[in-house]
């Protein structure tokens, strides 16, 4: 296995068979089936070596705005779904956002995040004024937007308003799994044009996938890596499915930390400059995930900068982390926890590097 590992950091690509091979032997690992060495460590060790050489301990921070819980579409995995009638729907106003920008400013946040549910409340306009006002208030930020899929006008809009930064994750690159995590009037054909576009229109752009989804096999995430791979997208999101008790999906299985972290692992390999977060999901199923996420070639921590008031309302999973904290406390505490690891927050965008 080490030597599949050690192609994969010299040519920054696999063959699929040798790509399903590591995720079978990280999967027999983590049964206990594995004799041998320990492979995740000696993969996280390379990923580390690669991120280290571009961007050496820093660990760059963007803070998470919450806009709204109103969705139109009814993914079968997501706690806001607008089928979910026991969600509490709120959305921030303008004025409220602003203020979560300028106490994100002051904490040394330079790259703000608006993400929401699919809200038609906000129309172009309003999304490109209030889009225009953060650049206009917070010139040295990067604003990324994560609004799901628009026209491609209404990207377009958003772009010249300013916007830097479009995530939109993938969720899976299968169709005949996409349909089981969706419902029939979603489609990928749709998600993956979407994510060409934002690409074409000049937004450093981020796919994704939740690990360990309902249904995902090992040749899903083969045919996830290598869409990735192909796609080469300037961020990637990568974190564990975990089961909201109020949709269809509250009686399956959660992804774990160890297939998340080796699939970040796999993504430094495959794309050394890529930005890539320990994600909220995997640090709410391990009290270390951050630590562990970044110790095995993640680059980016996403605290969340929404009011408090409105934090436990935006519940994609259940026993999401930091819901009751303010932000300068989920700011403190990351500080502390990155350096416990020898790596630094920094003030900066934190861009993707050409
Ligand atoms: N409406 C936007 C933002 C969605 S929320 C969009 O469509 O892109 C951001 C991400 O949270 C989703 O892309 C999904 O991958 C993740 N997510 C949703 N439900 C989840 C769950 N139950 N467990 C883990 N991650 C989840």
């Amino acid at each position: 296995m080490r030597k599949l590992i050690d192609k994969l950091y010299v040519k920054q690509e696999l063959e699929p068979d040798e790509l399903k091979e590591l995720l079978i032997a990280e999967e027999n690992q983590r049964k206990g089936l594995l004799q041998e060495e320990q492979i995740s460590e000696y993969l996280f060790e390379k990923a580390r070596q690669v991120r280290h050489e571009h961007y050496g301990n820093k660990v760059f921070t963007r803070g998470l705005i919450e806009l709204s819980n109103y969705c139109k579409n009814d993914c079968y995995y997501c706690g806001i779904r607008r089928s979910n009638t026991g969600v509490a729907r709120y959305r921030l106003n303008k004025e409220d956002i602003l203020n979560c920008c300028q106490s994100g400013y002051d904490l040394g946040f330079r790259t703000f995040v608006l993400q929401g549910g699919e809200d038609s409340h906000y129309n172009d306009n309003m999304m490109a004024d209030i889009i225009y006002t953060i650049k206009s208030n917070f010139p040295d930020c990067a604003v990324t937007l994560s609004l799901g899929e628009k026209e491609y006008d209404s990207y377009l809009l958003y772009f010249h308003a300013g916007a830097d930064r479009y995530l939109l994750r993938h969720e899976t690159s299968n169709p005949q799994h996409y349909r089981k995590l969706h419902p029939e009037e979603m489609s990928l054909t749709h998600r993956k044009k979407c994510l060409e576009q934002l690409k074409e229109i000049g937004y450093q752009v981020g796919c994704g996938i939740m690990v360990g989804s309902p249904f995902q096999t090992v040749d899903n995430l083969v045919e996830d890596l290598l869409y990735i791979k192909e796609f080469q997208p300037h961020m990637v999101g990568i974190g564990p499915f975990i089961p909201h008790h109020e949709t269809p999906f509250a009686a399956e299985k959660g992804g774990t930390a160890e297939q998340t972290l080796f699939l970040l692992g796999l993504s430094r390999l495959m794309l050394p400059k890529v930005l890539l977060p320990a994600t909220t999901a995997l640090g709410t199923i391990n009290p270390k995930g951050r630590e562990l996420g970044i110790l095995a070639g993640a680059n980016v921590v996403m605290p969340n900068l929404s009011p408090v008031s409105v934090r436990k309302d935006y519940e994609l999973y259940d026993n999401k982390i930091c819901t009751g904290d303010e932000a300068a406390e989920c700011r403190q505490c990351l500080d502390l926890r990155m350096k416990s690891i020898d790596y630094e927050i920094v003030v900066e965008r934190g861009d993707f590097i050409k």
